[in-house]
């Protein structure tokens, strides 16, 4: 029948005493990291497990009274379940890394709650909130922020449809569509009001309109997550589809989106503790600039609510406790809105955001800077405006982001640009294969979770490793066939036609995996610059090489999905038919297959626009060796043995030639290194040397790689210092801030003002030695500004020919006399370190104890 339900009415299971825990057990999304309660569904039935994509919710739904009935009489599965209870219990109580570190406690104050938002969360396949990397790391963040009881949580936005599902047609264009997905079905339940009422979150829109959300809250072990639906029947229909998609949509539901995941998102949070009792979080972290608005809704609360603030104040109070971490050096992949479109938006009177005048909120995003572009509302400027603390995600990406950003702080050298890095990591719970997992288990003994299992990998015998891997390639093969033949049904063949695709790949076959976006940059193709020589790689009689691959396009780039059909067009090849895949639908339950099942992870984008990459992080976990251009987290720790570095041409300008150039060095990688290494066997057939390579990469790249370290870092030089920072501005009635805010507005009127007038230097031999001292006076002038709220420097390094400094070192010269009219003299003695040519000068800069670097108002003078 073809009718459409007028009203749905979802039953829930109601589960015996006896099986009771199982909900809390389906519901907390930790099974997705813990292989005992993975068990414990799938027992209860192994086809509907597989069938369901590995999902407890459908389980449980499925079950029927009798059912119910014949798993409470059977002891031993009511004794696993009070045991993956208990052990759950454990899990959420249990004192972690963060207790040990003085359950957050320092200086007298506790940090017990840190605020995470992200446009996307990859937590397991059958929660798909995710597009791919970004969403991937968000999932792992929070995974191990739990298990390392870092008080984190977690705010996002609920998709309906999350992001396309993806097929080809016979000419391998690349098909969108939009399962959608009912809440009710999957491990969330919906925040409510102490009345039983759903929490409704409501933001203002153009026109006396209003666009209202509920808040499902999914539980990621110990940590909260909060998705914002506009699915609410209050909204008008348009804006009930505000949350449809992921990265879908034109028009304003973009721009829509974000304001629900900013201002929604701190609303959500606000009315979370309200009911639950939790924590307020004192610091706020976004990843990437999407969720940028968040910053605004915490000033409109303080010039609006009790503390009074004003605006300028309100940004300082709410820069010390934002971290914004950025994303990519693409300038394309840099969120920005049409200025028009924002002004629409929060200058109507409907939908102002209380406290924050429309031309105050422009100024944060304004691309007022050379190169910039005035019609733009730039979200990564605004959440470098909004954040004290800011980084990019690999030491490259931190460097390339400095350089990219550098307007922002003009008169600054690049090093001084206030961006720092945190490298990503992976969960090894989430992305550790099983088979490794009980393989080191029994060799290494049930202590596996912690790192040092890493530095005892050599303990696992070679040949039992060996194995393994040869099941962890079978297992992919498995998974690559039935993944292939649906594929093919849908371009158009019959199952009649697909025989061939039951003998496609080889479990003895060098295996190179290769996933990715669609992405440009990610040069999906670069291995078909010359076809003859990968086919000659493909057919090789005797050490031959396959090749699996995947990745999506995003719906509206049509550059991306040409390259994938290109790719997936050579798969048809006849001549190399079976040997080279391309899988469509990308997503975590291939990828977790993917990673394990491959011997190398090949990565060969544009350097330097690959931020991080995490999935060569996987797949070293997995035993496999990455063969990667030196770019984003590879850049970082190739260390010769670890894998290969595919030689860059960096600097050749002719895009054409460069790929030309990289992939001739690809090839011969392959040619004279890779496969020659990986088939030197010994005489048990064992590739040791290939093997040693392994080892030597889980043993010293394994305890790196991890999120664990990631969120340690993050906690450690980032939500710490931005928590001391928040609570410092914040203390007696926002003092700091008051103080920092007139500051900043007195530093700028005085400014123009400040000069270097004059600097003698005395004590320089003829021939000076590295020891010397040297004493050094500045006379400067500081318009009204006070001596004590003002930095002088003296910067000296190597002097080039065109008197550029390098290598500077900076010594604080002292205020040591003042001459009335705004003039002062600073001096100091500056001991030479350096030999060779040097040359110095002297600089001004702000000072305030609530700055947090010296480029952070972007004011310097120099001589
Ligand atoms: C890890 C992962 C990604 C990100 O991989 P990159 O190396 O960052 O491109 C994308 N999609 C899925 C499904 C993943 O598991």
């Amino acid at each position: 029948m073809r009718v459409k339900a007028i009203r749905r009415l979802h039953v829930r299971t109601v589960l015996p005493a006896s099986l009771a825990p199982l909900h809390d057990l389906a519901l907390n999304l930790r099974w997705s990291w813990h292989p005992p309660t993975r068990d414990l569904f799938a027992s209860i039935d192994p086809d509907l497990w597989a069938s369901t994509g590995q999902d407890p919710v459908a389980i449980l739904s499925s079950l029927r009274s009798d059912d119910m009935d014949r798993l409470a009489a059977d002891e031993q599965f009511v004794r696993r379940v009070r045991e993956a209870s208990e052990d759950l219990e454990r899990y959420l109580t249990k004192p972690r890394w963060y207790h040990e570190q003085g359950a957050g406690e320092r200086d007298g104050r506790t940090l017990d709650a840190i605020a995470y938002f992200s446009p996307e969360f990859g937590i397991t396949a059958v929660l798909p909130q995710y597009s791919g990397g970004l969403g991937i790391l968000a999932g792992d963040h929070l995974k191990a922020a739990s298990d390392q009881g870092i008080p984190i949580v977690g705010v996002g936005l609920f998709y309906k449809s999350g992001y396309f599902a993806q097929r080809f047609n016979a000419d391998g264009w690349q098909q969108e569509s939009y399962p959608v997905l009912d809440p009710d079905d999957l491990p969330l339940s919906l925040l409510r009001e102490e009345d039983g009422s759903p929490v409704v979150i409501r933001l203002g829109m153009p026109r006396g309109a209003h666009l209202d959300a509920h808040v499902w809250r999914a539980q990621v072990g110990r940590v909260p997550l909060l998705l914002l639906d506009s699915d609410v029947e209050s909204n008008d229909p348009t804006r009930r589809e505000v949350t449809n998609r992921l990265y879908g949509g034109g028009g304003d539901q973009r721009l829509e989106q974000e304001m629900l995941l900013g201002i929604g998102g701190v609303r959500a949070l606000r009315a979370y503790s309200r009911i639950t009792g939790a924590p307020v979080p004192s610091v706020y972290h976004t990843n990437e600039g999407h969720a940028g608005f968040q910053g605004v809704e915490r000033i409109s609360e303080l010039v609006t609510g009790e503390a009074g603030l004003s605006f300028d104040e309100a940004l300082r109070a709410v820069r010390a406790g934002t971290v914004f971490t950025t994303h990519t050096p693409v300038p394309a992949g840099i969120d920005r809105f049409d200025v028009g479109a924002i002004a629409t938006h929060f200058g109507d009177p409907g939908c102002t955001i209380p406290g924050v005048p429309l031309e105050r909120l422009l100024k944060l995003g304004a691309e007022d800077y050379e190169g910039g572009d005035a019609s733009r509302f730039n979200m990564a400027v605004m959440g470098m405006r909004l954040g004290q603390r800011v980084n990019g995600v690999s030491e490259l990406h931190g460097a390339v982001s400095r350089d990219m950003f550098k307007g922002l702080w003009p008169g600054f050298d690049v090093d001084e640009v206030p961006i720092g890095s945190v490298t990503n990591g992976v969960h090894a719970g989430t992305w550790v294969d099983r088979r490794l997992y009980d393989l080191a288990k029994d060799h290494l003994g049930p202590e596996v979770a912690s790192r040092s299992v890493f530095t005892r990998i050599h303990e696992v015998p070679i040949d039992a490793f060996w194995s393994a891997k040869r099941q962890l390639r079978e297992q992919l093969i498995a998974d690559t066939r039935s993944r292939l033949k649906k594929s093919m049904v849908a371009r158009g063949q019959t199952e009649a036609e697909l025989g061939w695709v039951d003998s496609v790949l080889d479990p003895d076959t060098l295996t190179i995996g290769f996933a990715r976006r669609g992405a440009t940059y990610k040069r999906l193709t670069l291995m078909l610059r010359d076809p003859e020589r990968l086919k000659k790689l493909l057919n090789d009689p005797e050490r031959p090489v396959q090749l699996v691959i995947a990745g999506k396009s995003h719906p509206a780039d049509d550059t991306g999905k040409a390259l994938i059909q290109e790719m997936v067009r050579f798969t048809d090849d006849p001549e190399v038919r079976g040997k080279i895949i391309y899988l469509p639908n990308y997503d975590i339950a291939m990828a977790q297959q993917l990673y394990p099942g491959c011997d190398v992870w090949l990565n060969n984008p544009l350097r330097p626009f690959e931020a991080c990459g995490t999935s060569g992080m996987k797949a070293a976990l997995n035993g496999a060796l990455n063969l990667s251009i030196l770019d984003g987290w590879w850049d970082e720790w190739y260390d010769g043995q670890n894998g290969w570095a595919i030689p860059t041409a960096d600097g050749v300008e002719d895009a054409d030639r460069r790929d030309d150039l990289e992939a001739a060095a690809l090839y011969e990688l392959l040619e004279k290194t890779v496969v020659p290494t990986y088939y030197d066997r010994d005489e048990h057939g064992i590739p040791r040397r290939w093997l040693d390579m392994v080892s030597h990469t889980l043993s010293t790249l394994g305890p790196k790689v991890l999120a664990d370290r990631m969120v340690r870092d993050y906690t450690e030089q980032y939500y710490w210092p931005a928590a001391h920072a928040a609570w410092a501005v914040a203390a007696d009635g926002h003092a700091g801030a008051r103080s920092l805010a007139q500051y900043v507005t007195q530093v700028h009127h005085n400014w123009p003002h400040v000069r270097v007038d004059h600097v003698d230097v005395e004590g320089v031999a003829d021939a000076p030695q590295i020891g010397d001292e040297i004493e050094v006076h500045a006379f400067v002038a500081l318009g009204e500004l006070d001596p004590a709220s003002v930095k002088v420097q003296m910067a000296y390094g190597r002097a080039s020919a065109s008197d550029t400094l390098t290598d500077v070192e900076l010594v604080e010269l002292a205020p040591q006399q003042s001459y009335g009219e705004g003039r002062h003299r600073f001096g100091g003695r500056v001991r030479l370190e350096r030999t060779g040519a040097l040359g110095w000068t002297v600089r001004v800069l702000p000072a305030h104890p609530h700055m947090s670097a010296d480029a952070e108002l972007g004011l310097v003078t120099l001589p």
